[in-house]
């Protein structure tokens, strides 16, 4: 059985042998599939989230990069991630004493405990707490707080639709210590180029610095995604900390090379990375 996400003019096909799990949510449809390739797949609302084959290349861009932009990172808020990728890719530092999340559909914590184990292990780190609610309302309880957010979340058009707007950046920016890092799953420059124009007009209004990192993901349309960063202390496209050995050695995609070259993008994507 062959699995089509077919979005935005464009299509990626996944043969599949089994249907785990499907559920209707008031948020959005859950479906996880075992395939013939690339493990375990989920997708939301039809759109594909992870794959076994590929996720740790984006969990660890979207975690390292601003973990290691920032000198100290004690408070870390996660967005959205209820696949609990990121999650397991936060819990290898050692410098987070709190680690929170929130995330709007609890199915999606549910679904992936129960079929997708090697996901959901991010959620068993005794630093992690989980608060289940709406993202861009959660962030209006907090003041200077956060060192470093990671807004891992679906595309705009669903419930992910209020995490691309300048009001929510604002209130973001105001939940961050000074100097805190915001990192954003910022969509590909091929497919959805005026969503990743967006998403760095709103940061580049808010924050000094900033940057558009490409992560190479097959089971992505178009092959790739983009990882927005910015910060209002520092030059975010360079590392301020190498990975420790420890935490090196359980890395297969992040390092402090990849976070130096990541960033540069090609010409026809500068004027998106430059918006204002
Ligand atoms: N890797 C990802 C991708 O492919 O786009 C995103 C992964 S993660 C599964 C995205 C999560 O964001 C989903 O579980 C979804 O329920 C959550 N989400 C969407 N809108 C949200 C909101 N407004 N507040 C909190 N969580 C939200």
């Amino acid at each position: 059985m062959w699995v089509t996400e077919a979005a935005d003019g464009f299509g990626l096909t996944v043969e599949t042998t089994r249907q785990l799990c499907h559920k209707v949510t008031p948020y959005q449809t859950i479906d996880i599939y075992d395939t013939v390739k690339v493990g375990k797949m989920m997708l939301l609302d039809g759109i594909i989230q992870f794959t076994e084959y590929d996720e740790f290349a984006y969990q660890e861009m979207m975690a390292h990069l601003p973990l290691l932009a920032h000198p100290a990172p004690r408070r870390v808020l996660v967005i959205g991630g209820g696949d609990g990728g990121v999650l397991r890719e936060i819990a290898k530092h050692p410098e987070p004493v709190v680690i929170d999340i929130c995330e709007i559909d609890r199915e999606v914590i549910d679904s992936v405990r129960e079929f997708v184990p090697s996901m959901a292990c991010g959620f068993d780190d005794p630093r992690v707490t989980v608060h289940i609610g709406d993202g861009s309302e959660f962030v209006r309880t907090r003041e200077s707080w956060y060192d470093v957010v990671i807004v891992d979340s679906t595309d705009p058009g669903g419930p992910g639709e209020a995490l691309f707007n300048a009001a929510f950046y604002a209130d973001l920016k105001r939940a961050m210590t000074p100097g805190g890092v915001v990192a954003s799953q910022a969509e590909s420059i091929y497919l959805l180029p005026d969503i990743v124009r967006r998403l760095c007009a709103i940061t580049n209004q808010l924050f000094r610095y900033g940057g558009y990192a490409t992560v190479l993901v097959p089971t992505y349309p178009t092959g790739t995604i983009g990882v927005r960063v910015a910060s209002d202390g520092r030059d975010v496209t360079v590392p301020v900390r190498e990975p420790s050995p420890e935490l090196a050695a359980q890395l297969r995609y992040y390092t402090g090379a990849i976070h130096r070259s990541a960033f540069a993008v090609p010409k026809f994507a500068e004027p998106l990375i430059a918006a204002r």
